[in-house]
């Protein structure tokens, strides 16, 4: 590798930005998202990822929504440039269910941000994606939406970011009224005023923004005498009350910056931007580093399958991390868990609504790779001096249901769909063992993963299914000396199930069965993940 090509992809990866937006369903990620891609100028007037809002929240529309394969593909990441930086956004499932397709995601993220409707506070999809994040060390960046709309007093709002999630919180800039007296923000560290005008626009432009400082006649007219000494009030409360910023603990997720705006008028959405890219870290400055992200050589890990576009052909994508170094398209590379080479294929890539081919991308960037059937969720593929990565979640389900075919003649086609779903991380399957494959059960962490099951096995492998559902609350794998599985087979609050690898794993009725379990085998070791995962 010369010197000039390790500087390009060491210049390359640090202009990677690549994050999450977290939020409770209705607090407006899709159109934040469509205004990031609006002033990235992915898109040039917002409105084209509407379709996704129409189709949305209930469960029977989200499923109209999947089967429109095209949307649900171009919605797994968004890659769009801002300014000198290149940025992935990925997203998170929107419906209220909570599935380990979320957990997965936040694994290929660097950094997340935070929406809050103004309104509402921390509710409690936000807090549970929060706490993920949290898991994970991920930078926190907040965004309080809905502004142009009556709402909570801000700093009673920070207070409930600060005791309900625990994370201090530092205004980057501050609101200039709230609802229709909304006018724009207080830049603190510019001590200016930002004022926005939507110039007759309703959100499908940018906004003009005009500086002023508060001896500004522009600012007094403006607001007028009693707002602008109220903001003077607000803007000296906060520097003395208020934590102090530092860039290390927003990078260390201890400080969350929060910014004020409303996604809907645009206002806001560029000072956030501008300040975002600053202070997220790219790859090469994220906190914990499995490889260096600028070594030459390839590497990264499978975070989603996703079966997509067409059914009738049912082909797949695996969605890759970029861990380290620069892609090309054609490359080979090794595939850990079978210690083989591959070839990397067709990889894609999703700018705002188009697939394209990718030639080359580089660490922190995400892409799509064909999938005959090659990966599973948490592959590692790399060149050179062998890397593995261990870090992606995997999570005990705490769902099952025993599936029942209507029809047995299409009892091959069920097997094959919930092969193929499993391998796509949609539901975890488990066999009995002594029962052999009639009965097979399946595992998930959201109850809603078992309607989609449904759904999907009727719609793409043409198995229509009843789920049964099963009594049980929590799953756990075996480790340690002495497991008898027959003891478990003999009470009626444990059932013992074969993984898809034919790892036993144990079911518990409920908490008092596994505390129990616990307390009776001391030499055991109950995990949530497979041994030696
Ligand atoms: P999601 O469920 O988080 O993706 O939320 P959406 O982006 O679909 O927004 C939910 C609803 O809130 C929609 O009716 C949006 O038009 C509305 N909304 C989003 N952002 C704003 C905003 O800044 N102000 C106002 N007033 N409404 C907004």
């Amino acid at each position: 590798m010369s010197d000039a090509n390790a500087k390009k992809i060491a210049k390359e990866v640090h202009r990677r930005r690549t994050f999450a937006i977290i939020s409770h369903p209705d607090a407006g990620k899709t159109t934040m998202t469509e205004k990031l891609l609006l002033y990235g100028g992915a898109i040039h007037l917002a409105g084209s990822v509407k379709s996704r809002r129409a189709a949305k929240h209930a469960v029977s529309d989200w499923m109209e929504l999947e089967q429109q394969r095209g949307i649900s593909v171009t919605s797994s990441v968004l890659q769009f440039p801002y300014k000198n930086y290149a940025i992935n956004l990925l997203d998170t499932p929107g419906h209220a269910d909570f599935s380990e397709d979320t957990y997965r995601t936040l694994a290929a993220a660097d950094a997340a941000v935070m929406l809050i409707d103004v309104a509402k506070g921390v509710e409690p999809q936000t807090e549970k994606l929060f706490k993920v994040c949290r898991m994970r060390k991920l930078p926190i960046f907040t965004f309080v939406n809905k502004m142009d709309r009556e709402g909570r007093n801000p700093l009673e709002l920070l207070e409930e970011i600060e005791n309900l999630l625990g994370i201090k919180s530092y205004p980057i800039n501050w609101p200039i009224g709230m609802g229709k007296a909304f006018k724009g923000v207080w830049d603190r560290a510019g001590q200016k005023a930002l004022l926005f005008d939507s110039g007759g626009h309703h959100g499908e432009a940018r906004v003009d923004i005009k500086e002023s400082t508060l001896d500004d006649p522009l600012l007094l007219n403006t607001l007028g005498p009693v707002r602008l000494q109220e903001l003077k009030d607000e803007v000296e409360l906060l520097d003395i009350a208020g934590d102090e910023f530092s860039l290390e603990q927003v990078r260390n997720g201890e400080l969350t910056p929060v910014f004020f705006g409303s996604a809907m008028t645009n206002f806001g959405i560029e000072p956030f931007l501008e300040a975002f890219v600053e202070m997220a870290p790219g790859p090469d400055e994220v906190r914990v580093k499995q490889v260096d992200p600028t070594r030459p050589e390839f590497s990264g890990f499978v975070f989603k399958i996703q079966a997509n576009m067409n059914p009738a052909h049912r082909d797949r994508l695996a969605f890759i991390r970029i861990m380290s170094g620069r892609f090309e398209r054609d490359m080979q590379a090794k595939l850990a868990r079978e210690n083989r080479q591959i070839k990397l294929a067709y990889p894609q890539t999703m700018m705002a609504q188009d697939r394209e081919t990718v030639e080359e991308a580089y660490a922190g960037d995400i892409i799509g790779l064909y999938d005959p059937g090659t990966f599973r969720i948490g592959d590692t593929i790399y060149t050179g001096e062998a890397v593995e990565f261990t870090d992606i979640p995997r999570f005990s389900p705490e769902h099952f249901a025993i599936v029942e075919i209507k029809d047995a003649l299409k009892r091959k086609q069920l097997t094959k769909g919930l092969d193929q779903l499993a391998e796509e991380g949609a539901i975890q399957v488990f066999k009995q063992p002594y029962l052999g494959e009639k009965d097979t059960i399946v595992g998930a962490v959201g109850q809603l993963q078992f309607e989609v099951l449904k759904f999907r096995l009727e719609k793409e492998y043409n198995a229509v299914v009843q789920l049964r559902p099963l009594l049980f609350q929590h799953a756990r794998w075996v480790d340690g000396e002495g497991f008898e599985q027959q003891k478990f087979e003999r009470q009626d609050y444990t059932k013992v199930l074969l993984d898809r690898d034919d790892n036993p794993i144990i079911l518990f009725r409920n908490d008092w069965a596994l505390n129990y379990c616990k307390g009776q085998y001391p030499d055991l070791r109950f995990l949530p993940n497979p041994p030696g995962t």
